[in-house]
C-alpha cells in the first residue's frame, strides 16, 4: 500500500499539498508534526501535516519528503480545527494562518540564511563531511541560503545538517543575527567553601576590618540571606551593599565568594516579587464573580462590565484560580498596549512562576520556549498572558479564557492575514476547547453589549469602584470663546493651567492626553496653502521637532524640514494641528519647574521602553506624562489626580461610524486614570463643542445612554452589529487599472449578491507605499449563512484571476472590518 500526508505550507495556498511517505515514516508521523517539503523548482519549506492517508493525488505525481522535523506533533487537533475556522471565516488561507500562529524559529525554509557562527572553536574531527563542506563554505562567505547548501553539499536534503551546526552553536540562522539564543545565564555568589564553619566566619570579618567596603558586601550577603533564603544575585549583593563590581570581584578572586551560575527560562518569573496572599473580593466583586459562574454554568460567555478601578482583574484572578485547581490552563488575552508589567507583576506576585508572558516584543526563542511549556502542560506555563497571538498556543488543557478590554479595537488584526478579531476567534476556541470565556471592559462594545442585554452572553456588572474610591469628576472646558478672545496659552486654557498648577503645589501627578504623536501634524504654507506630501502615500508629512523633519507614518518616508514653501518659496510656514511633542515642550515653557515625559510611538520603541517611562512616572520621577493611547490602557497609578484631555474633538469628528463609540471609550478610558485612591480625581476635557452629546454622556459617565443612542443609529443606517461588513480592498500601481477592475469586481458582486454592495470607493488615504487603495464593502444580512455569499465572492474572484489585464491587482478581504 501507498502512504501519503497532505500538509500546509506557511503560504497563501488555497489547497494542501501530497506528498509520498515511506510505510515507516506513516507509522511514526502524526497530524501536527513538521516536515521538509520540496516545493516549486528548488524551495523547501517547513510544512505541517494535517493529514496521512492511502490515496495518491489525482493531478500530479506527488513528491517525497525531504525529512521530519519533529519526533511529535507540535499542533493538537483543535488547534487546526480552529485555524481552519479562523481561514474559512476571514477567508485567507490555513497557510497564512500557520504562518501566523507559529513562531517563526519553527518555519525554517530555503530563503532561511545561514551565518557563520563559532567556527573555530569547532572540533572537525566530529563533523560530518556534509557539515565539513558547509563550515567550509562559510569561511569564504558571510552567509548562505539554504538552497546555497543544497548546491555545495549536492544533496537535497541538507536541513538535518544545518540542525546539527545549529545545535553546536557553529552556525547562526537569520533571525538569530539579532536575537542569538542562548539560555540566559544569570550569576548568582554565596560565601566561599572555605568559611562554613562559625569560626571561619569571625575569622573572617576580622581580618577584613581594615577592608570597611569587602567587609560591608559580606555582612550584606548575610543580611540578604537570612531575608530570602534563595541563591543571591550577584546584582542584588551589589545592590543591597552600595559595593562596586570591583570590591564583589575581588572578594571572588580571594575565594571568599564563590560565583555560579544558574540557567534561567528567559520568559519565566525571577522569583522576587513578593507572594501575594489570598485576595478576598469585596461585596460587588462576589457578586459579579457568582454571576459569571452562573453563566458558565448555562454554558455562556460572559460579559464583565466593571467601571475603571472596580477590580476587574481580581475577579479574573479568582476565575483563574479555581481552573488552576481543576488542573486545566488559562489563558488572559489583552490588547498589545495594554500588556503593561504592572498587569503582569501583579498577577505573577499572585501565582508565582506558573504566569508566562507571551507577546511580540519578546524573541522567537523566548516564543518557542513558551510554545513549548504551553504544549507540555509544564507548570509554568499555566496561565499565559499575551495579546492576540496567544491565541494560537498549543493549550491540551484550557479550561478558562480572560479577554480583557473586549472593546479594543486593536484585537482585529488589520495587516497580513488572517485578519481576525482576537476576542471572536478567542470565543470560537473556546467552544471548540470546551472551555469558559469571560470579556471584561469599563466601556463594552457595542456588540458584546447588546449580546449580553439579549442574553446571549452572560451579564456580570460592577459599579463601584474599589474601596469606596469615587469616580473621577468630570469637567469640559470650553476652548472655542478662550480661542476667539485669545485666552489661551498655545493649548492650554487658563481652566486647564491652573487645574495643573494646583495638582502640582499638592505634589500630585498629571496625565495629559493627545491623540496625536509628533509636534504639528502638518506645515502648511502660508501663501499658497501648499503642505509636503509623501510621494509614496496619499497623505501629507507630519512634522517631527525632535530631528526637524517630516515623516509620514504610514510608509515612514521622511525629509528634513524645508525652509521655504516648495510650491512657491515663500518662507513664512505654518503649523497645523498639534501634537505630544507641541504639548510637551509649551508645558515645559508654562510649568518650567515640572518634570515633563512623553509616551508615544516614537518614545517606546525598545523592548523595554515602554516599561521605563512606566516606571519612572510610577516613582514619581516625572510629574506630568504627556501621551497618545497608550496612556488610556490598564494603567493603575496611585498618585494621578488630574487628567487633561488636550482636545476631544479630532476624536469626535473622525469620519467612521464608530467614532462615537471609540470617542466615548477612549475618553471613559483615559478619566478612569484619574484618582484611583481616595481623594476624588479630576479630568478637564478641552473641546470646541462643549454640548457634544458624546461629551455630556462621557462626562455624567452614562454608558447606557451612549448604548441606545449608537445601536439606534446602526440600526438606521445598516451597520453592525445589526449586520456583517466585509470589506474588499484592491490595490494596484496603475490607476485606470485599479479603477476599471474595481468596477468590474463590485458589478459582478452586485449581479450575484443580494446584499448591499457599496463602492468601489477611494478611502481616505488612496494610496500606501505607492499603491492605489479602492474599497468595496459588502453589508451581508445576519440572518443569512455567510459561508453562502463567502463562496460566491471566492467565485467571483477566480474568474477575476482569469482576466489576464488584472492580473496584477491583489485582492484582500477584511471580514468583519472596523
Ligand atoms: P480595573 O481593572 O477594574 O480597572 P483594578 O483591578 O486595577 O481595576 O483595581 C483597582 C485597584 O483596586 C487595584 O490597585 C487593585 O489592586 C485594588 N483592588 C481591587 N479589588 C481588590 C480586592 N478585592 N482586594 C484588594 N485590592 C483590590
Ligand atoms: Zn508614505
Amino acid at each position: 500500500m501507498e502512504h501519503f500526508i497532505d500538509v500546509v505550507l506557511p503560504i497563501p495556498l488555497e489547497k494542501l499539498f501530497t506528498y509520498k511517505i515511506s510505510e515507516q515514516e506513516s507509522d511514526f508521523l502524526k497530524v501536527g508534526m513538521r516536515v521538509a517539503v520540496p516545493f516549486g523548482k528548488s524551495k523547501i519549506y517547513t510544512a505541517l501535516v494535517y493529514r496521512i492517508h492511502n490515496s495518491p493525488p489525482q493531478v500530479y505525481e506527488p513528491k517525497e519528503i525531504h525529512q521530519i522535523l519533529d519526533d511529535r506533533p507540535i499542533v493538537t487537533a483543535v488547534q487546526l480545527k480552529h485555524w481552519q475556522w479562523i481561514a474559512d471565516y476571514y477567508m485567507c488561507t490555513l497557510g497564512e494562518v500557520v504562518r501566523s500562529a507559529l513562531p517563526s524559529a519553527f518555519l525554517l525554509e530555503s530563503e532561511t540564511l545561514v551565518l557563520p557562527n563559532r567556527i573555530e572553536e569547532i572540533d572537525e574531527s566530529q563533523l560530518k563531511d556534509e557539515e565539513f563542506l558547509i563550515l567550509e563554505a562559510l569561511r569564504h562567505q558571510s552567509a548562505l541560503k539554504i538552497s546555497e547548501i543544497v548546491a555545495i553539499v549536492d544533496r537535497k536534503n541538507v536541513l538535518p545538517f544545518v540542525n546539527k551546526l545549529v545545535e553546536k552553536r557553529a552556525i547562526q540562522l537569520k533571525e538569530e543575527i539579532y536575537e542569538q539564543y542562548k539560555p540566559k545565564l544569570v550569576r548568582y555568589v554565596r560565601l566561599g567553601e572555605a568559611y562554613d564553619s562559625e569560626e571561619k566566619l569571625e575569622e573572617l570579618l576580622n581580618s577584613l576590618t581594615r577592608a570597611p567596603k569587602q567587609s560591608q558586601v559580606v555582612l550584606s550577603l548575610f543580611s540578604l540571606q537570612a531575608k530570602t533564603k534563595k541563591p543571591i544575585k550577584v546584582t542584588d549583593l551589589e545592590k543591597e551593599s552600595g559595593g562596586s563590581k570591583a570590591v564583589i570581584k575581588s572578594l571572588i578572586a580571594k575565594g571568599i565568594l564563590d560565583e555560579y551560575q544558574i540557567k534561567t527560562d528567559r520568559v519565566g518569573y525571577d522569583g522576587s516579587g513578593q507572594i501575594q496572599g489570598q485576595i478576598s473580593l469585596n461585596n460587588e466583586q462576589q457578586k459579579a464573580f457568582e454571576t459569571i459562574q452562573n453563566s458558565f454554568q448555562d454554558n455562556k460567555v460572559c460579559l464583565l462590565y466593571g467601571v475603571t478601578s472596580s477590580g476587574k482583574t481580581e475577579v479574573y484572578i479568582k476565575l483563574i484560580e479555581q481552573v488552576l485547581s481543576e488542573g486545566k490552563q488559562a489563558l488572559y488575552l489583552l490588547p498589545e498596549i495594554a500588556l503593561t508589567s504592572q498587569l503582569i507583576n501583579r498577577l505573577q506576585a499572585y501565582f508565582g512562576n506558573k504566569v508566562a508572558v507571551y507577546h511580540s516584543k519578546y524573541s522567537i526563542h523566548e516564543r518557542v520556549e513558551t510554545w513549548n511549556n504551553v504544549l507540555n502542560h509544564q507548570e509554568k506555563a499555566q496561565i499565559v498572558i499575551g495579546a492576540r497571538s496567544a491565541l494560537f498556543l498549543p493549550f491540551s488543557k484550557l479550561g478558562l479564557i480572560v479577554v480583557d478590554e473586549e472593546h479594543e479595537s486593536s484585537f482585529k488584526q488589520f495587516d497580513p492575514a488572517p485578519r481576525y478579531h482576537a476576542r471572536d476567534a478567542a470565543i470560537v476556541l473556546a467552544n471548540f476547547q470546551n472551555c469558559k470565556c469571560v470579556l471584561g471592559s469599563a466601556t463594552p462594545s457595542i456588540e458584546s453589549y447588546k449580546n449580553a442585554k439579549k442574553g446571549k452572553y452572560g451579564l456580570a456588572e460592577m459599579k463601584q469602584r474599589y474601596g469606596s474610591v469615587l469616580m473621577p469628576e468630570i469637567e469640559l472646558v470650553d476652548i472655542k470663546e478662550a480661542t476667539r478672545k485669545k485666552r489661551m496659552k498655545g493649548h492650554f486654557s487658563e481652566r486647564l493651567q491652573e487645574t495643573i498648577s494646583e495638582a502640582l503645589n499638592e505634589g500630585e501627578q498629571i496625565i495629559l492626553f493627545q491623540n496625536r504623536r509628533g509636534f504639528a501634524p502638518i506645515i502648511e504654507c502660508t501663501a499658497c496653502g501648499h503642505s509636503s506630501q509623501c510621494p509614496n502615500c496619499d497623505v501629507s508629512l507630519t512634522y517631527h521637532q525632535f530631528k526637524n523633519q517630516l515623516r509620514c507614518h504610514y510608509c515612514g518616508y521622511y525629509m528634513a524640514l524645508q525652509l521655504a514653501c516648495e510650491a512657491c518659496g515663500n518662507s513664512t510656514l505654518d503649523k497645523k494641528g498639534f501634537g505630544t511633542e507641541q504639548v510637551q515642550q509649551e508645558l515645559e515653557l508654562l510649568f518650567p519647574e515640572a518634570k515633563v515625559g512623553r509616551m508615544d510611538l516614537d518614545t517606546t520603541r525598545g523592548k523595554y521602553a515602554y516599561e521605563k517611562i512606566i516606571t519612572s512616572f510610577e516613582q514619581q520621577e516625572m510629574d506630568i506624562l504627556v501621551g497618545t493611547q497608550m496612556v488610556t490602557k490598564g494603567l493603575d497609578f496611585r498618585n494621578v489626580s488630574l487628567v487633561g484631555i488636550m482636545n476631544a474633538d479630532s476624536l469626535l469628528n473622525f469620519p467612521d461610524y464608530r467614532a462615537h463609540e471609540r470617542s466615548f471609550q477612549l475618553l471613559t478610558q483615559v478619566a478612569g486614570r484619574a484618582g484611583r485612591t481616595k481623594k476624588r480625581g479630576k479630568v478637564l476635557i478641552q473641546t470646541y463643542n462643549p454640548y457634544h452629546q458624546i461629551l455630556q454622556q462621557v462626562s455624567s459617565t452614562d454608558y447606557e445612554k451612549m448604548y441606545e443612542e449608537q445601536i439606534y443609529e446602526r440600526e438606521q443606517y445598516n451597520y453592525p452589529p445589526e449586520l456583517r461588513i466585509i470589506k474588499i480592498t484592491l490595490k494596484d500601481k496603475d490607476y485606470n487599472k485599479l479603477n476599471e477592475a474595481s468596477q468590474w469586481f463590485a458589478n459582478s458582486l452586485r449581479n450575484v449578491l443580494k446584499d448591499t454592495v457599496l463602492g468601489p470607493e477611494f478611502p481616505v488615504v488612496s494610496r500606501i507605499r505607492r499603491l492605489y487603495l479602492k474599497n468595496i464593502i459588502l453589508k451581508v444580512q445576519k440572518e443569512k449563512p455567510v459561508a453562502q455569499t463567502k463562496n460566491s465572492i471566492k467565485r467571483i474572484e477566480k474568474s477575476f484571476n482569469a482576466i489576464s489585464q488584472y492580473k496584477s491587482v491583489k485582492v484582500i478581504y477584511n471580514v468583519d472590518h472596523i
